[in-house]
């Protein structure tokens, strides 16, 4: 049995001040419901005042990124290391770092074995554009995204994938439960070839795209999605224990 989870991507919204509040806000009903892994991933620079927050609780967390190396000359970038001492999971290759930070897959690749190195669970987003999508190439692409991103990585556990269509990340789109199932169910059947029907069935592969209170049952009542990564709708209390809520109740 996969445990579900949702995860919360902040991204770069909220002031330390603003996530300290988000989290008191939040997790009084988030530690109500034990049967879903809640993660809440704020921007770095709230990771040590909401960890403090956190101690306790059933709430866990995560970063957005990382970058490979451990130390050095890489002036504004964050290391696994200082992450491993802060939080548990990191965002790997979201489509907007893809998209506006021009992060390949051989860089993505870099990140989940630096991550994995020092103990820290990747959540490794994939996805499609929409001119893939419309162009019948999903499948192609995201296995091949999968491919090159898990590339000489030999899996030990931790690792969480999002499928995210592009098109349907803070668009309001959201893929259908069903295209997305499809999807994900896709995706786990290349994880069993890339290493074995275990690990397939053991991997946690998340939906993420749009995903609100008003549409996360009809994601999470589907056979192969095993929660999901949110976004916008993480950012409101209600909102995110709603989903989390109904995630619980599907369980
Ligand atoms: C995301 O940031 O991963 C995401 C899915 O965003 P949204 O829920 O806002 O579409």
């Amino acid at each position: 049995m996969r445990v579900p989870m949702i995860a919360g991507n902040w991204k770069m919204n909220t002031t330390v001040s603003e996530a300290k509040q988000l989290v008191n806000e939040m997790q009084p009903g988030l530690d109500g419901i034990t049967d879903v892994d809640k993660v809440i991933c704020p921007p770095f620079i709230s990771l040590a005042a909401v960890k403090e927050l956190i101690k306790g609780s059933s709430v866990r967390l995560g970063a957005q990124n990382l970058y490979f190396e451990e130390k050095g000359a890489y002036t504004g970038e964050i290391s696994p290391l200082m992450l491993a001492d802060l939080c548990e999971f990191v965002i790997i290759g979201h489509s907007e770092r893809r998209q506006y930070f021009n992060e390949p897959d051989k860089i993505v690749n870099k990140k989940i074995q630096a991550a994995l190195k020092v103990g820290l669970k990747p959540i490794l987003c994939i996805g499609e554009r929409l001119e893939e999508n419309e162009a019948g190439r999903t499948a192609e692409v995201v296995s091949e995204q999968l491919r090159s991103s898990l590339a000489g990585i030999d899996y030990s556990g931790g690792l969480i994938i999002a499928y995210e269509p592009v098109w349907a990340i803070g668009t309001g789109k959201s893929a259908t439960s069903k295209q997305a199932n499809e999807t994900v169910g896709f995706i786990r059947h290349n994880i069993a070839k890339l290493y074995d029907e275990e690990i397939a069935q053991e991997m946690r592969i998340l939906y993420g795209g749009s995903v609100t209170a008003d549409n996360i049952t009809e994601f999470v009542q589907q056979s192969e999605i095993d929660g999901a990564l949110v976004g916008g709708a993480s950012l409101k209390a209600d909102q995110f224990l709603s989903i989390v809520k109904q995630t619980s109740e599907i369980t």
